[in-house]
């Protein structure tokens, strides 16, 4: 049965989609307002880190460009600027990278399109919505934070902010020396914020990502809003003060006769709100328009989440389609029943994330700077937001966690 599957954007969400229908002979017309060389010029979109379960789908997908060895990490790198600082490690079972997402997603859509996909290049307006649901057998909107994802309604029960809860300063930077082996580093400065460093692919090769995720009212705020075009210099030096004082590891590996931005446009600022929608609209006769990526879930780009679940629930949209006869209401269920787990666990586990940590979170992250195996495992389940979430999401699961880990290895063995 020939099925017409219309995708609206090309983001990492609506891209794995269309890669996924077209590997598997789906008819699937990609709609979205960017072509691959208006991506070229324009300001940094993110600073996206994938995990292995993530380039496992690209190398399922054939799109896994970026294969050398020398541009993956394999760990996090924790630092807690406490009043007695603690830092550890914490592996990955395999490798991880980042690829600035004005190359990556230009990338995919020459792959599709070489392979015979359609891309139309417009802007969709809420009243185009009603004409390209009756054009298709399925409309998949996945076009990110922006209006057109109003179309699906809250969920208030996972929403729980109304005001982004980090005020975000992202940058791509030279003069910043690399690890050997690389890693990403897990900042923290209690009360002021986070900073995650990311080995980074860019247009002039590896450069370093600092996403600088600062508390609102907190020392690091302001740059957030410090402008780098009016005064470079002092952006800079701005910059290098608060790393000084919040963030002194990664202070340490500055070259200063080196460290400034890669290119004017590679800085972000601002901030998400964290946001879960409703993921279906029925239309009259039964067809279906359905939420996919940002506009299922936005989180705080914190624990690098957001386009790792929007990849995964890709997948699980993809699969059903393939498999299934009739794409309605009950098919976006069902779609709905299998990715939920694993996308409302990367929402929750950020925002716990994003509030001062509990007592027993803190006994976490000091047991974690005790025994590798824990600090392996929690680094891991950054692939697996749900496992993780299993594991954090209240006191007495962190202590379950805790004690199965921590636990002597003879009564290890008396239980196995
Ligand atoms: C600073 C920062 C760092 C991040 N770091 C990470 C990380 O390390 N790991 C991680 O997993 N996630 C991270 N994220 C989150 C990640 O960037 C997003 O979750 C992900 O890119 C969302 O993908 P998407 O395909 O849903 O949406 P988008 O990437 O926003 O794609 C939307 C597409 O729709 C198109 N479009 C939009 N509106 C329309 C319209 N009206 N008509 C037609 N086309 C339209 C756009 O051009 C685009 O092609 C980060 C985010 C930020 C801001």
């Amino acid at each position: 049965m020939t099925r017409h599957i219309g995708i609206a954007g090309a983001g990492i969400a609506g891209l794995h989609l269309a890669l996924y229908l077209q590997k598997h002979g789906v008819d699937a017309t990609v709609i979205t307002d960017r072509t691959p060389d208006d991506y070229r010029d324009m300001r940094l979109l993110n600073t996206v880190a994938h995990h292995h379960v993530t380039i496992a789908r690209e190398d399922y997908l054939g799109v896994n460009h970026w294969r050398d060895p020398k541009d993956h990490y394999y760990y996090h790198d924790h630092f807690f600027n406490f009043p007695e600082p603690l830092s550890f490690p914490g592996s990955f079972s395999r490798a991880s990278r980042a690829v600035d997402y004005r190359i990556y997603l230009p990338t995919l859509m020459e792959d599709f399109l070489h392979r015979g996909g359609k891309i139309e290049y417009r802007r969709i307006e809420d009243n185009d919505v009603r004409s390209l649901v009756d054009r298709f057998d399925l409309l998949v909107v996945a076009t990110g934070k922006g209006p057109l994802g109003q179309l699906f309604t809250y969920r208030p029960e996972h929403t729980p902010y109304s005001q982004p809860q980090r005020r975000l300063c992202v940058g791509l930077y030279t003069g910043v020396r690399h690890p050997d082996p690389m890693n990403v580093t897990l900042s923290v400065s209690p009360g002021h914020g986070e900073m995650i460093v990311i080995p980074t692919i860019t247009f002039g090769g590896i450069a370093t990502a600092l996403l600088m995720e600062n508390v609102p009212g907190g020392d690091m705020e302001e740059l957030a809003s410090l402008r780098y075009d009016d005064d470079p210099k002092q952006f800079l030096q701005v910059v290098r003060d608060k790393l000084e004082k919040h963030h002194p590891t990664t202070y340490d590996r500055i070259d200063t006769a080196r460290f400034d931005l890669t290119g004017p446009l590679d800085l972000l600022q601002g901030g998400v709100v964290p946001t879960v929608r409703n993921t279906v609209v029925e239309f009259d006769g039964g067809k279906c328009a359905i939420a996919l990526g940002d506009v299922h879930s936005v989180v705080d780009p914190m624990m690098g989440q957001g386009a790792n679940v929007a990849s995964y629930a890709a997948f699980v949209l993809g699969e059903e389609i393939v498999n299934s006869d009739v794409l309605d209401r009950r098919f976006c269920e069902k779609v709905d029943l299998k990715r939920q787990d694993r996308v409302l666990a990367a929402s929750r586990w950020t925002n716990l994330m994003l509030q001062p940590p509990s007592e027993a979170m803190g006994m976490l992250i000091g047991a974690m700077s005790q025994n590798p195996a824990l600090a392996d495992e929690f680094t891991e389940n950054f692939n697996y937001p749900d496992h993780q979430w299993d594991r954090v999401s209240s006191p007495e699961r962190i202590h379950a966690w805790l004690s199965r880990v921590t636990a002597p290895a003879h009564s290890v063995r008396a239980t196995a």
